[in-house]
């Protein structure tokens, strides 16, 4: 069906989920690119890859790669995702976009300028329930919403040997926790109720202000089962987590808590939305079922039937009920809307994946959450 052949820059936790939920979509991935010649060949060998990059400019120069997926730390999000653009590929990004809201604003005005699609990989827009969440507040199930609350936790950074490259403000942005989790929940309670944040009031934290980085890097997630060797002290100067309140645009509120140092909590992304006629909850570590809320009925539990859903909801569901569909499935359906978007050629229907625009404005959001939080009070967005 997908005629678009891609490949992969990053070759770490990221890079082989991409690669298997491009392949599970039949999509030609031509191959992979990682720090070095070693971890190109290992990833290469490893995902069964026809070829290891040598450098970024060789990604670049072959003409059979029409999209990239871009899987590396933060950093370098920008510079890869502008020359990509200028080199006549599409780009699908990890989030966040980029380091600022001014790289993030200039890669939004290129890609509109080449009429590439660009794309930002906020997939947990795609678990099937918060898709049915979405169409069940587009039907006015819900009423006028009122409220939005939740958290998104972890533990994985719960203790001082715990490190990372997302802990240096110079590797991943000078927020992390709130930059790396928090934009999802914020992304995806936005994209739900079709609700804008207007203004932010947020209290960040940091647990741990020096923690022990080992000597060579540790891979996502993978501290706890490596053995390490040697640390040397770093001092931290990025968030562990905190508590934003939150205005929407027509005066709904919200508040969202953030922590990467929940013992137990390994990564769980949790919302309720409360309107005038129902309201709605949903835990990313239970993803197949949503509470729904009423008044003057029972609540109910709604499980991830494909029976049971919408048309928009069954279009991102592969499996029926019962046979439990997760996280990696999210990457599956968000490269789907993107590839389809190529494929259908119609660049004026509105996307269903989350755009470059959507990235630029969750670092805008970023941005005025730690504007709020040096300042101790509310801060109104652009
Ligand atoms: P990671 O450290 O596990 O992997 C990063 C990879 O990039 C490593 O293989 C590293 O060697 C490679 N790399 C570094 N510099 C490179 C270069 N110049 N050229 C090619 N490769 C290079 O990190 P990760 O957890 O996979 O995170 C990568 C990105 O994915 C981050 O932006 C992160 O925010 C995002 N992420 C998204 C999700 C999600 O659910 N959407 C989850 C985790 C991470």
């Amino acid at each position: 069906m997908f005629q678009t052949t891609t490949a992969i820059i990053g070759a770490g936790f990221m890079g082989p989920v991409h690669t298997e939920g491009l392949r599970r979509l039949g999509i030609n991935v031509a191959g992979i690119l990682g720090v070095d010649d070693k971890e190109s060949t290992k990833a290469a060998k490893t995902l069964g890859l026809p070829r290891a990059y040598k450098s970024f400019a060789e990604v670049m120069a072959d003409k059979s790669v029409q999209a990239v997926h871009i899987t590396t730390p933060n950093r370098l999000h920008f510079e890869m995702a502008q020359a990509a653009l200028k080199a006549g590929k599409h780009v699908l990004c990890e989030k966040p976009l980029a380091m600022n809201s001014k790289e993030s604003a200039k890669l939004v005005e290129l890609a509109a300028k080449t009429g590439l699609i660009a794309g930002v990989n906020y997939n947990l827009r795609f678990y099937p329930l918060s898709i049915e969440a979405k169409n069940r507040v587009e039907k006015g199930l819900v009423g006028s919403v009122y409220s939005v609350t939740g958290s998104y936790v972890q533990d994985w950074l719960l203790y001082p040997t715990d490190y990372n490259w997302r802990v240096l403000a110079e590797e991943g942005g000078k927020l992390r926790a709130i930059a790396d989790i928090g934009t999802h929940w914020l992304d995806l309670v936005q994209t739900i109720t079709g609700l804008e944040v207007e203004a932010v009031c947020a209290d960040l934290y940091i647990v741990h202000p020096v923690r022990q980085r080992p000597k060579g890097e540790v891979e996502t997630f993978k501290g706890k089962v490596s053995k390490i060797k040697a640390t040397e002290p770093v001092e931290i100067n990025t968030d562990d987590g905190g508590s934003i309140m939150l205005r929407f645009k027509g005066g709904a509120k919200g508040s969202l808590f953030v922590s990467q140092t929940t013992a137990g909590r390994k990564n769980c992304l949790r919302y309720e939305i409360a309107g005038a006629e129902s309201a709605m909850y949903w835990n990313s570590e239970d993803p197949n079922n949503i509470w729904l809320g009423h008044r003057n009925k029972a609540n109910e539990v709604l499980h991830r039937d494909p029976g049971l859903l919408s048309d928009a909801a069954r279009a991102f569901v592969s499996y029926p009920g019962g046979h439990n569909e997760g996280y990696g499935d999210t990457f599956k359906q968000c490269f789907k809307a993107f590839y389809s978007y190529i494929a259908d050629g119609d660049m004026k229907a509105k996307p269903q994946f989350p755009t470059f625009a959507d990235g630029h404005k969750e670092i805008l959001l970023c941005e005025a959450i730690l504007k709020s939080h040096q300042k101790g009070g509310w801060v109104t967005l652009k």
